[in-house]
């Protein structure tokens, strides 16, 4: 076999100028190496005032959250979008499927950019309606599709999203999936009910097993690839939980060796993980939440204590500088951005904030009347769930 020695091209340097335009950038997209991007997305921004609400997820590059007016992870952001219905224009600084999430909560006369629609999320499209249709014919074949309750976690598309609506399922996030659980459980008679939990399979066994105390042999994975999902009728009958095979390939990439070797390396650290990590990671870690919670556990970490994180490399770098006085690494040796998260770079915060000012609003992501309808009944089940603090 030949091999061809491809060189590795690091997103937004300038290196694959036919690459980084991205999907969709007509005009002109400025060149990474303009030295003056920064002054001209203030100047942009300052110019648009009010009519524009620029929104930054924690796992953004640092050039472009400096142009945030708000930061959070998805929800809070499309929330924090909705608290916003005088701003026209809301440049979302995140994947798809939050801007499609801040388009649902916002108004009709507001208009959602995502700046790179190259911008997507590997784990919301490793569920597609199709697929999810077909699985659920699969549990009316099987006989079992009344006791299912479909719960999807924020990070998959509107249409998904809106199935569970349709279907009587929720939306949950990382900080209430376990609340979110307890609530599709209560609603089929005792020990009669299932969920089928999309797409994340990491998220949903953690919260299954280490929340619920449902068995892992209680938990099943469902393959869109194979037929039935690879699972056999009676195994679906067995089942509390189905997963849907997704995960997320930045918080996928964390192993039980790396958990091991810092353990093993730097005397007390404290491992923090997302529950995105694998249930290996996730056993072995001290601590397990969300974005926020992993935020708000290093804001209050003791000084000079130690800290290995397994979330999105961005953040982690952030916090390390944000916190010189705790020590703070990053949960793998080999370096990973999210890959999606990144191709919005300050280039294409320029040129979306610049076609504003000129008139023109690119890269518009709206989601059609009737997708919004159901993914907003899920969405409200999951806001009428009891609150509580995030973790
Ligand atoms: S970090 Fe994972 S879940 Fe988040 S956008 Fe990237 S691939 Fe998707």
């Amino acid at each position: 076999m030949t091999t061809v020695d491809l060189p590795l091209l690091p997103l937004g340097r300038g290196s694959d100028p036919a690459t980084e335009p991205g999907v969709e950038c007509p005009g002109d997209l400025p060149p990474a190496s303009d030295p003056h991007l920064v002054e001209r997305a203030r100047a942009a921004k300052e110019a648009l005032g009010d009519q524009v609400f620029v929104l930054g997820h924690h796992y953004q590059r640092d050039e472009v959250i400096q142009f945030a007016d708000v930061t959070g992870d998805s929800f809070k952001l499309a929330r924090d979008a909705a608290g916003r219905p005088d701003a026209p224009y809301i440049v979302f600084c995140g994947v798809h499927f939050m801007a499609e999430s801040a388009d649902i909560l916002t108004t009709d006369a507001q208009q959602v950019i995502l700046p790179d629609l190259a911008a997507g999320c590997s784990m919301a499209d490793m569920a597609l309606i199709g697929q999810v249709e077909d699985a659920w014919d699969a549990l009316v074949d099987a006989g079992i599709a009344d006791d299912v309750v479909p719960i999807t976690y924020m990070n998959s598309s509107a249409d998904i999203k809106a199935f569970c609506g349709r279907n009587g399922g929720a939306v949950c996030t990382s900080s209430n999936a376990d609340v979110a659980l307890e609530w599709a459980f209560g609603q089929r008679p005792e020990g009669t009910g299932k969920v089928l939990f999309l797409p994340d399979q990491h998220l949903g066994r953690n919260t299954a097993v280490l929340q619920m105390g449902i068995a892992l042999e209680e938990c099943v994975v469902w393959n869109p690839h194979r037929p039935n999902g690879g699972l056999t009728a009676e195994e679906l009958r067995n089942a509390k939980m189905i997963l849907w095979k997704g995960h997320c390939s930045v918080h996928g990439r964390f192993s039980a060796e790396s958990v091991d070797q810092l353990r093993a390396t730097v005397p007390g650290v404290n491992i923090l993980v997302h529950p995105e990590c694998r249930h290996e990671v996730v056993t072995r870690a001290d601590l397990v939440g969300s974005t926020e919670f992993i935020i708000r556990t290093i804001e209050a970490a003791e000084p000079g204590s130690s800290w290995a994180i397994g979330t999105e490399l961005n953040l982690v770098k952030r916090l390390a500088d944000a916190h010189p006085d705790k020590n703070i690494s990053f949960l793998d040796r080999t370096v990973c951005y999210c890959s999606t998260m990144n191709r919005i770079d300050l280039p294409h915060l320029v040129w979306a904030l610049e076609s504003l000012v000129a008139g023109q609003v690119p890269n518009v992501i709206s989601v059609d009347a009737e997708t919004q309808e159901w993914a907003r009944v899920a969405l409200q089940r999951m806001l009428d769930l009891p609150g509580r603090t995030a973790r």
